[in-house]
């Protein structure tokens, strides 16, 4: 156990985030509460999800556990020089995953894909210096011209 789950309670730790892509190929559990989430409004995100941003939950990448199916990854190169890995189901092309190679231990879930989606609650959002001027998001909200300082 790490040090921020012995500060949690065991309800809390029971607790079990379920979620899967639109055909029902890969399905997934997570352990624990979700964690923090952002927008994101880069390019990359815009193209993967065909939407105008994405949001992902930040999470304990040991605590996700695909139960059904299996992902696809495609890597891109972030500014950083390191890989960006999108996993996505391979049958209908459902994205469900950003990892990234600066943070191993994390997994960042796609918001969408959640069973219910409902329970997050963004904190901010990066790369607003590409946002579309149609994405209406709490204009209250931290905002980061690029990725999180
Ligand atoms: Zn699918
Ligand atoms: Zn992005």
């Amino acid at each position: 156990m790490d040090t921020m789950d012995s500060m949690k309670g065991k309800d809390e730790m029971d607790k079990v985030i379920t979620g899967g892509c639109l055909c029902g190929v890969v399905r997934y559990e997570y352990a624990g509460e979700v964690g923090e989430s952002s927008y994101c409004h880069c390019d990359d995100c815009k193209r993967a999800t065909g939407g105008p941003y994405t949001v992902g939950v930040v999470s304990v990448a040991a605590r996700l556990r695909i139960v059904r199916g299996k992902v696809k990854g495609y890597a891109t190169k972030a500014d950083s020089g390191r890989n960006i890995t999108r996993e996505f189901c391979p049958e209908c092309g459902s994205p469900l995953f950003t990892r990234a190679e600066k943070c191993p231990d994390l997994v960042f879930i796609k918001a969408g894909s959640l069973d219910n989606p409902e329970v997050v609650r963004p904190s901010c959002q990066t790369w607003t210096e590409r946002a579309v001027p149609w994405a209406y998001i709490d204009e209250h909200l931290p905002r980061y011209p690029k990725g999180r300082p």
